[in-house]
Order: structure tokens, then C-alpha cells, then sequence
């Protein structure tokens, strides 16, 4: 961590936490932008690309879980959970959202410093982050504000067809297979449902293709998944 460009986005509500950390993540040469709710937070993301995410799951606008799964449609920035409750399920339904690491309040400085500088280190291996704003053929997707426009005119997608697309795009280029879209879409209770993967990726292109009979950008693999090509 000698590098002062290190930029941690902290999401928390309680001016004295969120102050107390300030000073201890500074003093070890971090750059600290604070957020007091869960938008803020997001929209801070999204402006600044940190290097971390820390995040208390009580905020006064939403639940730090959703921030987690808005978050995790555009971006696989480090995220550290900061937490009171000791919850099981707020922990295990905050892992598995997307985020990285879970400490409960109180916690030591050493510790929560140690858990740090391990995704920092993870991060600068396998640095992948994907665009808040991701463009194909006609096709925008804003993912900071969950809209999608076609041609200048706005697409309504339902919250299945918009994970659906934003794993595509998170995979753009890459094959992903059946089990992979229905374990991530629907949950690992689904992985027997091949065809509701075949029904709403027709879905996906009767909105977003302008042929989807002849798709331009969101190809099948036959026998083994989806490809989306920017193109
Ligand atoms: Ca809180």
C-alpha cells in the first residue's frame, strides 16, 4: 500500500465511524471518499472507480444487500462488509450477492487493515472491471441508473431479463454456459430449467436485436451457452 493512489469508497451512516475510519485508513495512505447512504455511495462508485469498497448493511435509504447486487451488475470492485449484525443471514445473503468480506462490529483496526490490504492485493492480480456504461449496435446499458436504451428510444427489460443481459455483459466476448446463466439468474435450485434460459434470451433479443431471428450480438453456442460480441 505505498502507492497514495489508493482510493477507498466508504459507504456508512454514523458520522463517528465513518470519521474514525477516515482517519485510520488515511493514516495508512488511502484516499477516502465517504458516502452516508447507499446512492451516494453507488453514484460515488460509479464517478470514481476506487480500488475498495467498504460497506455498513444499515443505511437509512436501503439495505446494504441491494447496494451489493445493483453494485455487482456493473462492477467486481473489493467489497468489504462493515456490520452490527451479527446476523447469519445478513452475512451469508450479502456474500452471496457478490461482496468479497464480511467483518461484525466492534472489530480491531489490525484486522479490518489485514483483510484490506489482502483484497488490494487481489485486486491489482486480476484487475477486471467492467464499465458503468456499456455499449453494443444500438444498444446502451447505463448501469448506475438500471436503464436501457435502443436507438435513442428507453427498453423495459424485467429484472430477469436485466440480470440476464448484465451476465452477458459482464462476460462480454466469453462463452457462458446454460448452468452458468441459470445458477447466476435464477439460483442453484434452477439448474435443471435449460429452457427458461432458451425463452428469455429470446426475450432479450426481440428487445434488443434488430433481426432476432438473425441475432447481430447475443449469439447461441449451441449445445453450450451464450456469447455476447459488442460487435
Ligand atoms: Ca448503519
Amino acid at each position: 500500500m505505498k502507492e497514495a493512489t489508493t482510493h477507498i469508497v466508504l459507504i456508512e451512516d454514523e458520522v463517528q465511524i465513518r470519521r474514525f475510519l477516515r482517519m485510520t485508513l488515511e493514516s495508512e495512505g488511502i484516499r477516502v471518499i465517504e458516502a452516508g447512504n447507499g446512492k451516494q455511495g453507488l453514484a460515488e462508485i460509479s464517478a470514481r472507480q476506487p480500488d475498495m469498497v467498504l460497506l455498513d448493511l444499515g443505511l437509512p435509504d436501503m439495505d446494504g444487500v441491494d447496494v451489493v447486487r445493483q453494485l455487482r451488475t456493473w462492477s467486481s470492485v473489493p467489497i468489504l462488509i462493515l456490520s452490527a449484525r451479527s446476523d447469519e443471514l445478513q452475512k451469508v445473503s450479502a456474500l452471496d450477492a457478490g461482496a468479497d468480506d464480511y467483518l461484525t462490529k466492534p472489530f480491531g483496526v489490525p484486522e479490518m487493515m489485514a483483510r484490506i490490504r489482502v483484497h488490494l492485493r487481489r485486486r491489482t492480480s486480476t484487475a477486471e472491471t467492467t464499465s458503468p456504461i456499456f455499449n453494443f449496435g444500438e444498444v446502451t446499458v447505463d448501469f448506475p441508473q438500471r436503464r436501457i436504451m435502443r436507438s435513442g428510444q428507453q427498453v423495459h427489460l424485467t429484472p430477469i431479463e436485466y440480470k440476464l443481459l448484465s451476465v452477458l455483459i459482464r462476460n462480454a466476448g466469453k462463452v457462458v454456459t446454460h448452468s452458468q446463466l441459470l445458477r447466476e439468474v435464477w439460483g442453484p435450485g434452477h439448474i435443471e430449467h435449460g429452457h427458461y434460459v432458451r425463452v428469455y434470451m429470446g426475450h432479450l433479443r426481440q428487445k434488443l436485436e434488430s433481426d432476432p431471428a438473425r441475432p447481430a450480438h447475443i449469439f447461441t453456442e449451441a449445445g453450450v451457452g451464450y456469447r455476447l460480441i459488442k460487435g
